[in-house]
């Protein structure tokens, strides 16, 4: 299949979307129908967002075809700096011919990578916090915060959240509110209890802001004090603090300081789970620094390389590092180029001061999307920094309107923006875009999407006023 050569410097100077034909376009609906043929069954993302990409850069992705799209999907939040960023293209460049694999050997760019990454912990934990390298995905990191905990506790049962996501193996899925995936997979994890989290716009308890007193807080002390909760004291209490593929809900901080306080006071370790939070998504390094609270484990993964590299790891109090030399190995847990162009991310974070471009085109992409607040399919714009969503409902029944979700998604694709669907009945709409995005790409996008939500919206039925 011949695809013409695309200009990197051509596509890296784009500044807005350029469809030129019907989406999948020729090409792309031939790579599809060869995927199709090829590849499993379980594969996700070309389903619903149908081309093949020759290229990327920066904000951009160009298909097969030659179409360019604003990629608000953004590796599912791995490229803080969109794709390809030169300067790290050029470290792990320079990696490659120095080391690329070294299982946990201590190596020069391995260590500065630690002193990095502890190094962007608040300042008290510093010294507190041990790495653990896992396997290099999000969830094999849960896996080993389980591990660690249950290792550290002596104690079997673990707490999670409704809503929440922490990744597709044995463990990680039981620990995830998402049940279709479940359904056919038998004998998960055993001693899971999912906890109502604090889902303020449709609270899982049927309290409204007004009379609420963070119950749902309320439920959790309660059945961790009482001794006919039917719930063994737990190993673990696993929490994001804005739940991602839940539907972008930021937890509220009272919820999260009770959370914390009830773990604290029982000895039950705190796991936060910042994989789609961590490195500056939400405006701050760790998204557990805005909610005044210190975790016991944190999980990252997703943004540390900087450039979408593999590599995961946990970062745990010390006095629980009692578990046992190999207690959680694997083969890839030393991606050298992950190290040393995650060194190289910090750099480019500070020296470009991406955290204040979070807090900027946060505050612009709310005020964008601000004329759909009172739309009637829409329930609630909510996030933090630029892990954002747009939640549709129904007016008609009150319940999530994700075939009008999907067909947002795929108008916008249609006009040249790659956007992420999630929560329930995949019903809000996702904008994870490239931490270091432009407010001129930020607008074209914001555009495109509530263009797109108030034309689709029109078409249906609406209550009479
Ligand atoms: N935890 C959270 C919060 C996530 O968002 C994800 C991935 N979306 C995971 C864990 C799992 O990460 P991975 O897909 O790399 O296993």
């Amino acid at each position: 299949m011949e695809i013409s050569m695309i200009n990197k410097t051509e596509l890296a100077d784009w500044t807005g979307p350029l469809v030129s034909g019907p989406i999948p376009g020729p090409q792309s609906a031939a790579f599809l129908a060869r995927q199709e043929a090829r590849e499993s069954n379980a594969r996700t993302y070309p389903r619903h967002l149908p081309i093949a990409i020759a290229e990327a850069a920066g904000s951009f992705v160009r298909d097969v075809d030659g179409n360019v799209f604003i990629d608000f999907l953004n590796g599912a939040g791995v490229l803080p700096f969109g794709h390809n960023h030169p300067e790290l293209v050029r470290v792990a460049a320079d990696q490659m011919l120095v080391e690329t694999h070294g299982l946990d050997f201590p190596t020069p760019v391995k260590d500065a990578f630690i002193d990095t990454q502890l190094s962007m912990l608040p300042v008290d934990m510093q010294d507190r916090m041990k790495i653990h390298f896992c396997g290099p995905t999000g969830a094999n990191a849960v896996e080993a915060a389980i591990k660690l905990c249950k290792t550290a506790t002596g104690r079997g049962e673990v707490i999670s959240f409704q809503g929440g996501f922490h990744g597709s193996t044995a463990a990680a899925m039981a620990l995830t509110g998402l049940v279709a995936p479940k359904s056919h997979v038998q004998n998960g994890m055993p001693g899971v209890h999912f906890f109502p989290y604090s889902y303020c716009s449709q609270c899982p308890l049927g309290m409204s802001p007004a009379t609420c007193s963070t119950n749902c807080a309320t439920f959790l002390e309660h059945s961790l004090k009482d001794d006919l909760s039917g719930i063994p004291l737990p190993a673990a209490v696993i929490l994001e603090l804005v739940q991602g593929e839940g539907g972008s809900i930021p937890a509220t901080i009272e919820f999260a300081q009770r959370v914390r306080a009830v773990t604290r006071e029982l000895g039950i370790p705190l796991i936060v789970d910042e994989v789609q939070t961590g490195c500056g998504r939400t405006g701050t390094w760790f998204s557990f620094e805005q909610y005044g609270i210190e975790p016991d484990v944190i999980v990252a993964s997703k943004a540390l390389s900087g450039m979408g590299l593999p590599i995961a790891l946990i970062m745990y109090d010390k006095a629980m590092d009692v578990w046992e030399p190999g207690a959680h190995i694997g083969t890839f847990r030393g991606n050298q180029l992950a190290f040393a162009t995650g060194v190289e991310a910090v750099k480019i974070f500070q020296r470009d001061d991406i955290l204040g471009n979070v807090r900027r085109r946060s505050e612009q992409c709310f005020g964008l999307l601000e004329p759909l607040q009172q739309h009637p399919w829409v329930r609630e714009i909510r996030g933090k920094g630029l892990l954002v969503g747009v939640e549709l409902i129904d007016p008609r029944t009150e319940m999530p309107a994700g075939d009008l979700a999907a067909e947002v998604q795929s108008e916008a694709l249609n006009r040249g923006l790659i956007l992420e669907l999630g929560g329930r009945d995949s019903s809000v709409v996702r904008l994870l875009p490239p931490l270091n995005v432009t407010a001129e790409v930020m607008e074209t996008a914001c555009h495109i999407l509530v263009d797109c939500i108030v034309r689709l919206a029109s078409m249906l039925d609406v209550p009479a006023p």
